[in-house]
């Protein structure tokens, strides 16, 4: 079978993509390296930004237990700490409930889905791209979108090159039980990075964290490193002693980087964390995934319609990523810069006390408008 689109990753980005395709009744295949529903590192904390968009789609939030957050706690490395209202605040949501709830929905919406498949290479002959699996498998299509998330073997097959980033970070998560305001999300600062709790579904919390990669090494394993460089934060402390584990072993993910990306690769459409991945304090890389598969899918639709050129396609799709994300990226590197140390850290805290109008807009720098 041909199909006009085919999408290679099926997180946020390339599920929303998928699901705005198949509607417009274009044949779309999806293909995933895992089959969901499953655990993902990431906060679960998802910007209210994509709220109405997302129950339009047909996800009953509340339904699913998600909860609504609406305040914010941010602690220095020896647990100064500030709290604020969030304005537009957010609600926290598990990955494994979400893209699943998301791939139900795309499959209603006739998106053929080939799961446990890893795309390899993808190679462009004339106008037709071809797609290899690791399964051995070759298919056809007129147009690609790459939404695998951040960098990957893919990237190596496609010769993307990044710059190169100076500090290499990795990311846990955990679900736990533990004594916490549902309301609430906590950014605690230990030295090297910064680690986020917030309410999901079922009376459980994430707690998830960034740290630099040499804590690991120099601790010689991530519970060392947990109780070495994170417990020195007495929030954390407590959170490490109090609280149910309820993953047998932390999930982990390597190789996070944060420098510009290109969104078009040899005529590739790149959606979400591919495309460029925010600094995850600022809280929003799900929401900029959605709303990138929305305006991927919308320009896609003029260029399967004859509206537009490839090459018009992919220079709308190039200067609409730049408008509504690029500035928000740079601005999540830079207020990263103030987390993860303890000088910067607590500076931070003590200059927001004394000016704390200043903290919300901030917290909108990184945000967009509504979807
Ligand atoms: C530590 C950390 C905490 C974060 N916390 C938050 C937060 O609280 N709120 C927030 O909004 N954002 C957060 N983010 C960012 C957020 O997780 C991402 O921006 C978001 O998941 C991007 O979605 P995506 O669809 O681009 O990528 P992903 O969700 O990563 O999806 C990519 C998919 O592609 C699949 N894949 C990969 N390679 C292949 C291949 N070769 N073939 C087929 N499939 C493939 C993967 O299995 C995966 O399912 C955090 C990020 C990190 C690192």
């Amino acid at each position: 079978m041909d199909y006009d689109v085919i999408i290679v990753g099926g997180g946020l980005g390339g599920l929303i993509s998928s699901i705005q395709l198949a509607e417009k009744d274009y044949k779309v295949l999806l293909i995933e390296k895992y089959a969901y529903p499953f655990n993902k590192v990431c906060g679960e904390y998802v910007s209210n930004e994509v709220r109405p968009f997302l129950e339009h789609l047909g996800l009953d939030l509340e339904h699913l237990g998600c909860t609504n957050i609406n305040k914010f706690k941010l602690t220095s490395t020896k647990g100064k700490s500030l709290e604020t209202n969030l304005k537009m605040g957010g609600f926290g949501i598990s990955r494994y409930t979400l893209d699943y709830e998301l791939y139900n929905i795309a499959q209603k919406s006739g998106v053929t889905f080939l799961l446990n498949t890893s795309v390899d290479d993808i190679q462009k002959i004339n106008e037709k791209f071809f797609v290899e699996t690791n399964t051995n498998q070759t298919f056809e299509t007129n147009l690609v979108i790459g939404s695998y998330g951040k960098r990957g073997k893919l990237d190596k097959s496609l010769f993307r090159q990044f710059p190169e980033q100076k500090q290499s970070f990795v990311g846990v998560k955990y679900h736990i039980k533990y004594d916490f305001p549902k309301d609430l999300i906590a950014l605690h600062n230990f030295n090297g990075g910064y680690c986020g709790i917030s309410a999901i579904e079922d009376d459980k919390y994430c707690l998830c964290y960034l740290s630099e990669r040499k804590n690991v090494k120099q601790s010689g394993g991530i519970h060392e490193m947990e109780l070495e460089f994170m417990c020195q934060n007495p929030f954390l402390f407590d959170i490490f002693q109090n609280a149910e584990f309820l993953f047998a072993r932390p999930l982990v993910i390597n190789e996070i980087i944060f420098t510009p990306k290109s969104a078009v690769h040899k005529n590739i459409l790149m959606v979400g964390d591919t495309a460029g991945l925010i600094t995850p304090l600022a809280g929003n890389g799900m929401s900029i995934a959605i709303r990138a598969g929305v305006i991927a899918s919308d320009i896609i639709n003029d260029f399967l319609r004859k509206k537009i050129s490839r090459a018009e396609m992919e220079e709308t799709y190039t200067n609409q990523w730049d408008k509504n994300f690029r500035n928000r990226l740079w601005r999540g590197r830079q207020l990263q810069k103030l987390f993860g140390d303890e000088f910067n850290s607590n500076l931070a805290i003590s200059t927001l006390k004394k000016v704390p109008f200043l903290l919300n807009p901030i917290i909108r720098a990184t945000h967009g408008k509504t979807l």
